[in-house]
C-alpha cells in the first residue's frame, strides 16, 4: 500500500481528503509497526527535525519549539502527527500537538493548579476532593503532550516530576490511604496518562485496588484510544476485565480524531465490558463552534462512547490561549441541547478550586403561579403549579 509522505524539505503535498472509513495517510511504515503501540512510542516526534518529516512547519511553530523547550514536554506519536493538516497550522489536531508562542504569555488570572489538585493531595498520588470516589495520579507520562492540558504542571518541569521521586516507588501509602477511607468507593486512575504503563504494572496497581473490599468501581482516565489507538490491545481488555467493573473515560476533543483506528480501540474495550466515555476541552479555535461539535458528538455516539463532561477550558498557566468565554460554551450547550439524542449531550462543567460546577443555563425560570418553560427552539409555555406543584406545600 502507498501513502502520500511527507517530505523531508518542508515541500510537503497536503493529503487527499480522507473518505470515511478509510485508514489515514502516513508515511510507509509496514502495518506490524504502524498497528504496534510500542513503535509509535519509540518514534514519538519530540524534535524539529523529526517534526518536519509530517508537518510544514511555521516559523511560528519553530520559534515556540525552541522557547518552550525547556518549560514544557513535546511528544507527538505518529498516529496523532498522521492526524495532522501538514500545511495548516490551524488545524485542530496540530493546534492540540504542537506548541505555540501562546503558551508562554503570560495571562492574568493564570494559575499552575487553578483545580487544586495539590491541595486535595493526601498521600504522594491521591488526590481526595469528593465525599466517595478519589483521583489517582500515578504517572505523568503521555503518549503526546497535549497543548490544553489542564494538569499541564505535570510536564512543566521536563527533567522531572511534580511528584516525590516516584514512578517505580511503592503504591502501599496510596493503596492504604483508601482503604482506611471506606467512605471511598470509586477509584479514578489519571495522571498523566496511566496507560503509559506496561500492563504488568497497571495491573498491580489495578488489583491493589480490587483488593480492598470497599473500592466499587475503578475508573480509568486515558487518551491513548485518541492519542494512539493501538494501545488498547487485546491483551490489555482482558487483564482490565478481570478487575471489573472497570469504566474507562477518554477525551476526543474534535471529529478529526474518530478514525477507524480509534473505534476499533473503543470496540474493544467495549467488546470486554468496559464503557467508555468521552470528556471534551472546549477549545478556542479548535472545537468553539456548533457544527464540530454537533459532530463531534453524534460521531462519538456513532462509535458507542458515551459524551459525559464539556470542560470549559481553565485559565491555566501555559494554556490560557485556548480559553473561551463562558457564554461560548452556553451557544454550543444550546446548539446541543435539545438537537441531537438526549444521552449525546454531555454536561458543560467549570471545575474549580471547590469541585466542577455544572454551568448549564436552565431552561426554566420560576414564575408566579409556576414555570415557565423554553425548549431547544426558544419557544415558550408556562407550566402551572396547579398542574406541577412547585413546591411540596403545594402539592397539599
Ligand atoms: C473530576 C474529579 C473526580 C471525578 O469526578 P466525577 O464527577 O465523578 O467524574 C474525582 N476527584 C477529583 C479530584 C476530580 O477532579
Ligand atoms: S493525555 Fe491527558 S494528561 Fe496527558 S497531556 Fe493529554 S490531556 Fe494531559
Amino acid at each position: 500500500m502507498s501513502h502520500p509522505t511527507a517530505g523531508r524539505t518542508g515541500t510537503t503535498t497536503r493529503p487527499p481528503a480522507r473518505a470515511k472509513g478509510a485508514a489515514p495517510p502516513r508515511p510507509d511504515v509496514p502495518d506490524a509497526q504502524w498497528n504496534d503501540w510500542r513503535w509509535h512510542m519509540r518514534k514519538r516526534i519530540t524534535n524539529v527535525e523529526k517534526a518536519r518529516d509530517w508537518l510544514a512547519l511555521t516559523p511560528d511553530e519553530e520559534k515556540a519549539i525552541a522557547e518552550s523547550a525547556g518549560t514544557y514536554r513535546w511528544s507527538v506519536t505518529p498516529y496523532y502527527a498522521s492526524l495532522m493538516d501538514p500545511q495548516d497550522p490551524a488545524c485542530p489536531i496540530r493546534q492540540q500537538g504542537v506548541p505555540s508562542l501562546g503558551e508562554l504569555a503570560a495571562y492574568s488570572g493564570a494559575e499552575v493548579d487553578p483545580v487544586g489538585d495539590m491541595f486535595y493531595r493526601k498521600t504522594n498520588r491521591v488526590v481526595h476532593k469528593y465525599p466517595d470516589r478519589v483521583i489517582m495520579l500515578i504517572t505523568e507520562a503521555c503518549p503526546v503532550y497535549c497543548r490544553h492540558c489542564t494538569r499541564k504542571f505535570h510536564t512543566t518541569d521536563v527533567s522531572g516530576t511534580y511528584f516525590r521521586d516516584d514512578e517505580g516507588a511503592s503504591y502501599e501509602e496510596d493503596l492504604r490511604y483508601i482503604a482506611d477511607h471506606p467512605e471511598i468507593r470509586d477509584v479514578l486512575l489519571t495522571g498523566g496518562d496511566p496507560l503509559s504503563y506496561q500492563d504488568g504494572k497497571l495491573e498491580e496497581i489495578v488489583s491493589g485496588l480490587r483488593a480492598i473490599p470497599s473500592v466499587e468501581i475503578i475508573r480509568i482516565g486515558s487518551r491513548f484510544p485518541v492519542l494512539l489507538p493501538q494501545r488498547i490491545t487485546d491483551g490489555l481488555c482482558e487483564m482490565l476485565a478481570r478487575y471489573h467493573p472497570v469504566w474507562l473515560n477518554t477525551h476526543f476533543n474534535h471529529p478529526k480524531e474518530i478514525t477507524p483506528e480509534a473505534a476499533a480501540a473503543v470496540d474493544r474495550l467495549l467488546r470486554h465490558g468496559v464503557p467508555v466515555g468521552n470528556q471534551t476541552v472546549l477549545l478556542r479555535g479548535i472545537n468553539d463552534d456548533v457544527p464540530t461539535m454537533r459532530t463531534l458528538m453524534t460521531e462519538l455516539l456513532r462509535i458507542r462512547v458515551r459524551p459525559y463532561y464539556l470542560y470549559h477550558c481553565d485559565n491555566v498557566t501555559g494554556v490560557s490561549h485556548f480559553m473561551t468565554s463562558i457564554e461560548k460554551g452556553w451557544e454550543i450547550m444550546a446548539g446541543l441541547q435539545g438537537h441531537i439524542t438526549g444521552f449525546g449531550v454531555p454536561q458543560y462543567v467549570l471545575t474549580t478550586k471547590i469541585g466542577k460546577i455544572p454551568l448549564a443555563q436552565p431552561y426554566f425560570t420560576p414564575v408566579d403561579g409556576g414555570l415557565r418553560l423554553r425548549n431547544h427552539h426558544g419557544q415558550e409555555m408556562v407550566v402551572d403549579a396547579s398542574v406541577h406543584p412547585l413546591t411540596e406545600d403545594d402539592l397539599r
